[in-house]
């Protein structure tokens, strides 16, 4: 007798009705992890799933390029199983796990550990991030192509929480990933600028008496990695772009050709300083939270295409690592389960996006720039079956009990946001419905 541990095949799922993208209304159906057939009136075959998707949008399954699911070694805030619940309960079909954990991703067997890790947690792909700089240090160049090379196929790189600093270090970084097509997502935050900093520098951290951490201290390293990548001829991703100045300058490089993409969080795209006024610690985050022209200029810097993607910066701290004096306490959001809510509310709903946008923003581009070619596929026959319905009708609550992760440090609680998710499938199995984990 054998023991056979390889899951069931899933059944066929046919989604009845959707919005393609938000456009022309039709049926999907899924078969064995692919999709077979996209058109009207479809004949599921016997034991299908049908999920009933009027007025609900059919996306590509959502992508997020910056995820903190801090295993190895942050597991009392989240585990790669329970992270990838919640991208899961965010419509998200893959993740990239930052590298800043304990052991730093920064050799071949962590990040297989990694991507192990979320094959057999099996609700999102897991494709981890590796470091730049041995032990996040700034010091020397990690095994970047053991980690390329390893089975985890590594093409982000970054020190994310902190900024390679050392211009000769980028630089040597950036030449040594275009052998494998990989990618430098960088932190941009110079250190010493922002020494002791504890909020944006303007106005508001002068009412308050805290330590500001001015723009300048973004956009000064977004401009060096500029060059430096047309110096060298790479490509650079800027993660979590944060401020008017930043834009401008993403936007100048782009222009003259510069191979940069860049990201920007939903919290950015929602929230501004004037938030630390009450100083609750769950609004301190890293980059800070800007100002209201900030803002307006993120927003239009994503809708004229300027920055590339939307990207969560999921980070889950303790209670205890936020329920502190704002001076002490951690900076961090967690974001997977509200970042749809977020960019429908911000950027659809006030007509800045279309939902096809949307899917470019959150899930095309994401994968291209990370080089994953399972994800962010257009919908149609023969795609692998990475697929979410979203509903963009109901309003609710932010109810961080109903959350998958681990950490309830979410910005959000109590707000009312739009949308449901009706539906996310991974590799054809279904591991959302109607906002519920379906467990295998
Ligand atoms: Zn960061």
């Amino acid at each position: 007798m054998t023991t056979n541990l390889t899951p069931p095949p899933p059944a066929p799922v046919l989604v009845r009705g959707g919005s393609l993208y938000g456009e022309e209304r039709t049926d999907v159906l899924l078969v064995g992890g692919l999709i077979q057939e996209i058109g009207p009136d479809l004949t599921a075959p016997e034991g299908t799933e049908i999920i009933d998707a009027e007025g609900c949008v059919v996306l590509p399954g959502l992508v997020d390029l910056h995820t903190h699911l801090r295993e190895p070694g942050g597991e009392e805030s989240e585990t790669v199983e329970t992270g990838t619940r919640a991208a899961a309960r965010g419509g998200f079909t893959a993740v990239h796990a930052m590298a800043n954990t304990t052991p730093v991703a920064d050799t071949a067997g962590v990040v297989e550990q990694v991507a192990r890790a979320g094959d057999s947690a099996g609700w999102c792909t897991v494709r981890p991030v590796g470091a730049v700089t041995v032990g996040l240090a700034g010091e020397r160049l990690a095994e970047l192509d053991a980690m390329a090379s390893s089975r985890a196929r590594v093409r982000v790189f970054s020190d994310d929480g902190k900024c390679v600093h050392d211009p000769v270090l980028m630089r040597r970084a950036l030449e040594y990933v275009k052998a494998f097509d990989g990618v430098i997502a960088q932190h941009a935050q110079d250190p010493r600028l922002t020494e002791g900093a504890q909020m944006h520098e303007g106005v508001v951290s002068a009412e308050l008496g805290l330590t500001g951490w001015p723009a300048v201290a973004e956009e000064s390293i977004i401009a060096r990695d500029v060059l430096l990548a047309q110096h060298v001829g790479s490509r650079l991703h800027v993660c979590h772009l944060s401020t008017a100045g930043s834009v401008d300058i993403v936007r100048w490089a782009k222009q003259r050709g510069i191979a940069v993409t860049a990201e920007v969080t939903p919290h950015h795209l929602l929230l501004t300083d004037e938030e630390v006024r009450g100083f609750d610690a769950r609004y301190k985050v890293n980059p800070p939270l800007r100002t209201q022209a900030d803002v307006d200029a993120v927003r239009q810097g994503l809708a004229d295409g300027t920055i590339d993607i939307v990207a969560t910066d999921h980070a889950p701290h303790l209670r205890d690592a936020k329920d502190r004096e704002w001076d002490q306490a951690a900076m961090g959001m967690t974001g997977l389960e509200t970042a749809l809510p977020i960019v429908q509310h911000t950027m659809v709903d006030t007509g800045a996006l279309s939902w096809r946008d949307v899917a470019r923003v959150l899930s095309e581009t994401p994968a291209l720039i990370a080089r994953d070619e399972d994800h962010g596929r257009a919908l149609e026959p023969g795609s692998p079956a990475h697929l979410l319905v979203w509903d963009p009708r109901p309003r609710r609550a932010v109810d961080v009990a109903e959350h998958a992760s681990r950490s309830a440090n979410s910005p959000y609680i109590g707000l009312e946001l739009p949308g449901m998710n009706r539906l996310t499938v991974h590799a054809g199995r279904v591991t959302v419905r109607d906002g519920a984990l379906v467990e295998r």
